[in-house]
C-alpha cells in the first residue's frame, strides 16, 4: 500500500516530521519530485538534521530510501548530505537511486544564478540550485539520466552537443566564463563512481515490493501553492508538488496510493516572492517568525527568514483539494499557545467581492484577506498526548479550521519530535 505525505501550502509545513514518524510503519520511503532546492527539518535520537535530498526515512534501519525519476539530483549535495548523517553516528541507510532520475548539471546551477542576476528585481528568489533550468532541460530532452553515465560514447557525444549549446548563451546572452567539455566529461566520470552502487531499476523495484505488501511512503517536498500548474505561478517550483505526480515521479500505477495525508501549519509561512494573501508585517511577523516551527521560521536550507502569515482558509482548502486529501496533519499548533487571539483568514476580497475560492495568480495578489478572530489558549500544549487533554479553545480552532477546509484533521502536531503528535476521530473521516 502506498501513502503520500504532501504538504497543502508554500512548503515547509512540517512534511519532514509527518514522514519521518509515519517511516516507523513504512518499508520504503520514495521522494519523487524536486531537488536540494528546499529541506525538510527532522529532530530524532541522533540530533537535528535539515536534509536536502535525502528521504526522511534515512534514519531508520529498517526502511530503504529512494530517489525517484522525478527527482532533481544533485550528485555531490546528494553524497555529502550521506556523510554529513553518517558522521553524526546515524547508520548507513539503504538507498537506491532511479537509473532514470536525471542529474542536475554544474552548469543548471550557474545558469540559475546568471538568470537571477540577469532578472535582478524581476527575479523569481530562486535558492540558485539549479532546479529551473534542469527541469527546463528535462523537458527540452537535453538532460542526462543517471543511467547515460554508463554509456560512456553516447555520453562523449551529447556533452559536446549540450555544451555547443549552453556555451551560446553563456556566452553572448550572460557574458560568462564558457564550460569546458572534457573538464564536464571528467565530473560526470566522477558522478557515475559515486552514484554507481545505488542505481536501480525503481520502478521494477516498487512492482515487486507493492505485490509483496510493502508499504511504500511518497514524501513530497514544497506545497500544492508551489505546484507549476495549479500554485501562484510563476513564483511555483518547477516540478509538481502534488500527490499524484508520485505516480510518475516514483513509477507506480496512481490507483496504488490509498491515503494522503496533507501536512498543513497552524498558521502560514512562505519562502521567495509571490501572493501571500494573509501575510503579516513588522513586530507581529518577527514574533510568530522568532517563535514558529523548532528554533524559528527560517529556510532550512537557505537560512532566509521566511514570510509570515495567518491560517489561510482559502488558500488551505484549495490546496487539500488538489492534493486529494484523506488526512490532514495539522502542525505546530503549539506555537501559537503565545496569542490572546489568533486571526484566521476566511475570504478574500478582491475587487469589493468575498470568494472563498482561491482564484488565479492576479486576482490573487489584489485581495485583501477576510479575517476572523478566534480566541487562544494562552498555554504550552507541548507534551498533551489525547485530544481531549487539549485547552477547549485550542480544540475549537482545530474545528473551526477543519469545518472551514472541508477536509478531516486526523493528526495534530504539538512539538517537533517524533512523538509529539495527537491523533484524532474527525466527523469528517470516511
Ligand atoms: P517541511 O519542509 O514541510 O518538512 O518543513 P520544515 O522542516 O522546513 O519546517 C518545519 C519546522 O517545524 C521544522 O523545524 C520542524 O522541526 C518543526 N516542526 C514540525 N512539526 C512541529 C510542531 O508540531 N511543533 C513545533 N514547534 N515545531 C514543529
Amino acid at each position: 500500500m502506498v501513502k503520500a505525505v504532501v504538504g497543502a501550502n508554500w512548503g515547509d509545513e512540517g512534511k519532514g516530521k509527518i514522514t519521518d514518524m509515519l517511516a516507523q510503519q513504512a518499508d520504503i520511503i520514495v521522494r519523487f519530485q524536486g531537488g536540494a532546492n528546499a529541506g525538510h527539518t527532522i529532530v530524532n535520537d541522533y540530533g537535528k538534521f535539515a536534509l536536502h535530498t535525502l528521504p526522511s526515512g534515512v534514519f531508520y534501519s529498517h526502511t530503504t530510501s529512494v530517489i525517484g525519476n522525478g527527482v532533481a539530483l544533485n550528485i555531490p549535495v546528494f553524497f555529502n548530505e550521506i556523510k554529513s548523517i553518517t558522521d553524526r553516528n546515524v547508520p548507513m541507510p539503504k538507498i537506491l537511486v532511479s537509473e532514470r532520475a536525471q542529474m542536475v548539471m554544474p552548469y543548471h546551477i550557474l545558469l540559475d544564478q546568471y538568470e537571477e542576476e540577469r532578472l535582478g528585481g524581476k527575479s523569481f528568489g530562486s535558492t540558485k540550485s539549479g532546479i529551473a533550468p534542469f527541469y527546463s532541460d528535462k523537458y527540452a530532452k537535453i538532460g542526462f539520466q543517471v543511467s547515460e553515465l554508463f554509456d560512456e560514447e553516447s555520453l562523449k557525444e551529447k556533452v559536446e552537443r549540450v555544451c555547443g549549446q549552453k556555451n551560446v548563451m553563456l556566452e553572448h546572452m550572460y557574458h560568462k566564463p564558457l564550460i569546458d567539455s572534457k573538464q564536464l566529461l571528467e565530473t560526470l566520470r566522477e558522478y557515475k563512481e559515486m552514484v554507481a552502487p545505488y542505481v536501480c531499476d525503481v520502478s521494477d523495484y516498487l512492482d515487486r515490493a507493492l505485490k509483496e505488501g510493502k508499504t511504500i511512503l511518497l514524501e513530497g517536498q514544497l506545497g500544492t501553492l508551489k505546484d507549476t500548474d495549479h500554485g501562484i505561478y510563476p513564483m511555483v517550483t518547477s516540478s509538481s508538488t502534488l500527490a499524484a505526480y508520485g505516480a510518475i515521479g516514483a513509477g507506480i500505477p496512481p490507483y496504488e496510493i490509498k491515503e494522503i495525508i496533507t501536512v498543513c501549519k497552524a498558521y502560514s509561512s512562505a519562502v521567495g516572492a509571490g501572493a501571500f494573501v494573509s501575510e503579516i508585517f513588522g513586530d507581529e511577523a518577527e514574533e510568530l517568525r522568532r517563535r514558529g516551527g523548532d528554533g524559528g521560521e527560517y529556510g532550512a536550507t537557505t537560512g532566509r527568514p521566511r514570510r509570515m502569515g495567518w491560517f489561510d482558509c482559502v488558500a488551505s482548502r484549495y490546496g487539500c483539494r488538489l492534493q486529494g486529501t484523506t488526512d490532514v496533519a495539522f502542525t505546530v499548533l503549539d506555537v501559537l499557545g503565545y496569542l490572546d487571539e489568533i486571526p484566521v483568514c476566511v475570504g478574500y476580497e478582491i475587487d469589493g467581492e468575498v470568494t472563498a475560492n482561491f482564484p488565479v495568480t492576479w486576482k490573487i495578489e489584489k485581495a485583501k484577506p477576510v479575517l476572523k478572530t478566534l480566541p487562544g489558549w494562552k498555554c504550552d500544549i507541548r507534551g498533551i498526548k489525547n485530544y481531549e487533554d487539549l485547552p477547549e479553545n485550542c480544540r475549537k480552532y482545530v474545528e473551526f479550521v477543519e469545518e472551514q477546509i472541508g477536509y478531516p484533521i486526523t493528526m495534530v502536531s504539538n512539538g517537533p519530535g517524533r512523538s509529539d503528535i495527537i491523533y484524532r476521530k474527525s466527523p469528517l473521516r470516511k
